[in-house]
């Protein structure tokens, strides 16, 4: 079921005997739900694939054909999601596995994303502009070995998720028009129109031939909804018991849109609004704007408050906030739109949120929190909805202090507001735009991404630096002074701070 497709009860209205036919369907249904959830499994393990046009005849049911088919439709899309859930698993524990080299990892990802069971040479084409359509001239060819080894490796990784299979507890009956049929009133059908319902289900039962009509009354929400989309002609219908509810489907078309780049990180600040990991920073006079709205507030509070009068009983000062709160949300939704045009990601990181801004009064910052918040959660909600964009949170922590060329995490580190310049590598960068990459970067990793505390991801950040400066990693650019290699293995410093405190003596002794 494609992801616009929503579902909205319906009330029906059918007596016993019909409730008891829907009934007894949804347990022969359930039956073969189960068997086709295995049997899909097993020619996905042999085949590396789910197959919807399984040969069902032979199957021992009392559902017709066109019912097998049906649940076939619907276990394969239940199965794919949960595959791909898993599949995410098992990258989240190749990628955050520390005995492995980073070379290692890579065969590991392979081996996932081809599904390959047996040592061979994988030819992989990279396109050069980065856009996966085809081959074209000047792509680059690459081949891999994939040892015996990496293959158990592998298969010992999936061993330790011990997932279990999709069950039929409570499944919904997904139903397309082969077997459960959507009659608007005014139809051919002109007994149908003898009472006042808005629809009829015309449902085929277990008997063969045999159909049963299910009358449906709308009420206004309904009808709203079904005039914002399309109303599909399949139909949903969930049992909790013995209550059996229908469910209309439609489908809110998502706008056409074509994503130019994987994933963007987007730092949020209270000078300038957004600042992105491409180097774009959005909404540049936001903080001045603030600033003023904040100046007049306080103003008007100072003045209320030689008069006596609280803030929140004068509607000159309930209309100043109001258009303050205003706004924030016009600037965050123009600038979220204006990234969605220009820059087109496919997918967003951010950190998960929190303003602060020590330069501005109480109130005010408790605007931004409050109202900042909600319609940045929301707007990201309708993108989510609208394009398709997945939207991943990040841990806040150390972001704006981390280097995202070496890694070296320390609050000297950003001498100015605006500034980043790290003092190991020398890497100079825009402080939010530092910041940004680091959000994109961390959301790969399912520690960084995570909610652990502070010094879990220190101490994360500080093993990941510790690797980069001893791999002497070749996608540091800069100079990164041979001594803190050096420091490394001679003192094995346990934290950034002690490694910064190595690296100062050091230079004090040269000097
Ligand atoms: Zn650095």
């Amino acid at each position: 079921m494609s992801k616009n497709v929503r579902c909205y009860p319906i009330q029906t209205y059918q007596n016993e005997i019909k409730n008891d036919l829907i009934l007894d369907l949804y347990s022969e249904y359930r039956k073969y739900y189960e068997y086709q959830i295995h049997k899909q499994y097993i020619n996905y393990q042999q085949t590396g694939y789910l197959n919807k046009s399984i040969d069902t005849k032979n199957d021992n049911s009392l559902l017709s054909e066109r019912y097998k088919r049906n649940a076939v439709y619907q276990v394969c899309g239940q199965l794919q999601s949960w595959l791909s859930n898993r599949d995410n698993k098992i990258k989240d524990i190749v990628h955050n596995n520390e005995s492995l080299k980073d070379k290692e990892k890579r065969i590991l990802h392979l081996i996932r994303r081809n599904q390959i069971q047996k040592e061979q040479t994988l030819t992989i084409l990279y396109s050069k502009d980065n856009k996966k359509k085809g081959i074209k001239k000047g792509d680059i060819k690459e081949e891999v070995f994939i040892p015996k080894e990496y293959i158990q490796i592998y298969k010992s990784i999936l061993r330790q998720i011990k997932w279990r299979l999709p069950t039929n507890k409570r499944i919904s009956m997904q139903l397309n028009v082969n077997v459960c049929q959507l009659i608007k009133k005014q139809t051919k059908y002109k007994k149908l129109n003898a009472h006042n319902f808005d629809y009829w289900f015309e449902l085929s039962t277990l008997n063969k031939g045999q159909k049963t009509y299910i009358p449906a009354k709308m009420n206004s929400y309904l009808k709203e909804q079904v005039g914002q989309g399309k109303l599909l002609n399949s139909v949903r219908i969930d049992f909790k018991g013995s209550l059996i509810s229908f469910n209309l489907m439609i489908n809110k078309e998502q706008k056409d849109y074509e994503s130019e780049i994987d994933s963007i990180g987007i730092d949020f600040g209270t000078k300038h609004l957004f600042a992105l990991s491409t180097g774009n920073i959005f909404g540049v006079s936001f903080g001045k704007q603030l600033k003023s709205y904040d100046a007049k507030i306080i103003l008007l509070q100072k003045r209320l408050q030689h008069q006596g009068i609280r803030p929140s009983s004068s509607k000159r000062y309930r209309r100043l906030v109001f258009k303050c709160r205003e706004f924030i949300k016009n600037e965050i939704n123009r600038n979220f739109n204006k990234i969605i045009k220009e820059i087109k990601p496919q997918e967003i990181a951010l950190e998960r949120l929190d303003f602060r801004h020590s330069k501005l009064n109480k109130t005010m910052n408790r605007i931004l929190r409050k109202c900042g918040r909600s319609v940045i959660k929301s707007k990201l909600q309708t993108l989510e909805k609208d394009y398709g964009i997945q939207v991943i949170e990040v841990n806040p922590a150390y972001t704006s202090q981390e280097c995202n060329n070496c890694g070296f995490v320390h609050k000297n580190n950003r001498n100015n507001r605006d500034q980043f310049k790290c003092q190991i590598c020398n890497y100079k960068k825009h402080a939010d735009i530092n910041a940004s990459r680091n959000i994109q970067s961390r959301s790969s990793c399912a520690v960084l991404k995570g909610k652990s505390c502070k010094r879990t991801i220190k101490k994360h950040l500080f093993d990941q630096f510790k690797r980069n400066i001893l791999q002497c990693d070749k996608s540091i650019t800069g100079f990164v002074s041979p001594n803190s290699r050096a420091i490394f293995l001679d003192f094995k410093p346990l934290t950034f701070q002690d490694f910064y405190g190595l690296i100062k003596s050091g230079n004090k002794l040269k000097v």
